[in-house]
């Protein structure tokens, strides 16, 4: 009937202006919504499974889904990853390019006197990383002599061995990467003898990669987040974050996800 196909093609054109018109509403409020909290997190991402990158290219493991729960119970609204190499973030927090860095980063009266850190919130060792089933297996730094050990620039591997070589007379040849990953990429490619690195990263490389643990140096070193030298507000926040969180089923789950069993 004509009249009745008149009054349905008004009907829907009534309904398509209004879904245009709440579309446009919606649109108006979402850009007029309040200035967002961001947490602004500086890592460098070739520390599996701290951080690092996936298959589809996001920064993403423990320390980002950390801060992720942290910034919700600190009442941002969201966090911002900026990836950094790990001897500029220091640099980049005091610039204020970064409000904090979660990146493994072990707690050292050194940093200390740069920047302020919580609590700590993991513990590991460092790792002797070697080609896998080949001939040098080194347990112990005495056996690095004469040898090329790769680390990563600005970690307390590369201060380690640094210390070795110039205050105890070994005779090591070290080796500075912007990144672990290229570091062990190296080591695969039979470039360097062995590699440095804390355990828990090493037992990562050890399944991503043709290389073995042969030995372990125990450093006993503390990880912790570090925030400006000075801004108590959010140090207190986030020690105050951290402890409640790591008393949560949260963080089991999280430990869980990134570590599981063996
Ligand atoms: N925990 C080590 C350090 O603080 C390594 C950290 C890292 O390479 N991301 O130096």
């Amino acid at each position: 009937m004509y009249p009745l196909n008149k009054s349905f093609l008004l009907a829907i054109i009534v309904i398509i202006i209004a879904l245009v018109a709440l579309g446009l509403y919606v649109y108006m409020i979402s850009q007029t919504k309040p200035t967002q909290r961001i947490l602004i997190v500086g890592t460098s991402p070739d520390f599996p499974p701290f951080e690092y990158i996936d298959e589809q290219g996001n920064i993403v493991g423990f320390d980002i889904d950390m801060m992720k729960e942290l910034a919700k119970m600190m009442d941002y609204d969201d966090i911002e990853i900026v990836s950094i190499d790990f001897e500029g973030l220091i640099p980049a927090l005091q610039q204020g390019q970064i409000d904090v860095i979660a990146a493994g980063m072990t707690i050292t009266d050194e940093r200390k006197q740069q920047v302020d850190f919580t609590i700590p919130y993991w513990e590991a060792d460092q790792a002797i990383l070697v080609i896998k089933g080949g001939d040098f297996q080194p347990e112990s730094p005495d056996d690095l002599v004469g040898k090329v050990v790769g680390v990563q620039t600005g970690t307390t591997a590369e201060s380690y061995l640094t210390d070795l070589v110039e205050n105890q007379g070994y005779d090591i040849t070290i080796k500075s990467y912007s990144s672990y990953v290229l570091a062990v990429t190296d080591l695969v490619n039979g470039r360097i003898d062995a590699v440095m690195v804390d355990l828990p990263v090493a037992k990562m490389f050890e399944k991503q990669y043709n290389v073995q643990i042969s030995g372990i140096v125990e450093t006993g070193e503390k990880y912790g987040l570090a925030v400006r030298k000075g801004n108590t507000e959010l140090l207190n926040k986030l020690n105050d974050a951290l402890t409640q969180l790591m008393q949560s089923d949260k963080w089991d789950q999280l430990v869980q996800k990134y570590f599981g069993q063996g």
